[in-house]
């Protein structure tokens, strides 16, 4: 199994802006966007002039970066998306938003989506009352994510729980603090996804 293993303050400096992927530490004066607001590497600091495509490329790969995927699968999301029915960017990013890690970061449960990852892959959930550690699962209208019993005190959880008490859990799910467990009531519609992501620009890309 791949893993992004260098260090990802270097993507939020190539794609110049914050993507929130360290959790609690992006909030602070220790994030690296902050004290260097320019992309990595030697040239890192001189003017750049963007072609359309490599708008296009750097969208695709920011949306990648923000759920932490790699390209082949991404590659999957978006034929999937281009099979539906409905419109192809936001079917991607309905996807993107129903896969099971994010559902952990955006319950509360996690303290970024990376983390959510990590805690998905180490069994500390169930999906309607199995164990799955899959972060990749897309759920579906219905679907009950909750942390284990035995986890439930665990460190990272409670600290995650007490950071998401500044951010609002969308309308498309429903929490319930008291049995640590989150229902699906339908799929996210594209005004409810906040992420600052331009779809067009990602099915541009692909229909080249
Ligand atoms: Fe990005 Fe967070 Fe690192 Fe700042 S601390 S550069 S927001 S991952």
């Amino acid at each position: 199994m791949s893993r992004i293993c260098n260090s990802v303050c270097k993507f939020c400096r190539r794609e110049n802006q914050k993507l929130f992927l360290k959790g609690d530490r992006c909030y602070t004066d220790k994030c690296s966007f902050e004290r260097r607001p320019y992309p990595p590497g030697q040239h890192g600091q001189s003017r750049l002039k963007f072609s359309e495509f490599a708008l296009q490329l750097r969208e695709k790969q920011k949306t990648k970066r923000y759920y932490g995927i790699f390209e082949k699968q991404f590659r999957r999301y978006f034929a999937e998306a281009d099979r539906s029915k409905g419109v192809t960017g936001t079917s991607l990013l309905q996807s993107l938003e129903s896969r099971m890690d994010n559902i952990v970061y955006l319950s509360g449960f996690a303290s970024s989506r990376r983390e959510a990852k990590h805690l998905v892959r180490h069994n500390h959930f169930d999906l309607n009352g199995k164990t799955c550690n899959l972060p990749g699962q897309i759920l579906k209208a219905g679907d009950v994510v909750q942390v284990k019993e035995v986890s439930r005190q665990m460190n990272k959880v409670m600290a995650a729980q007490e950071s998401a008490k500044k951010r609002e859990i969308p309308k498309w799910m429903e929490a319930d603090s008291s049995s640590f467990s989150v229902t699906i009531k339908e799929k996210p519609s594209r005004d409810e996804i906040t992420l600052p992501v331009e779809e067009n620009m990602i099915v541009e890309y692909y229909s080249r």
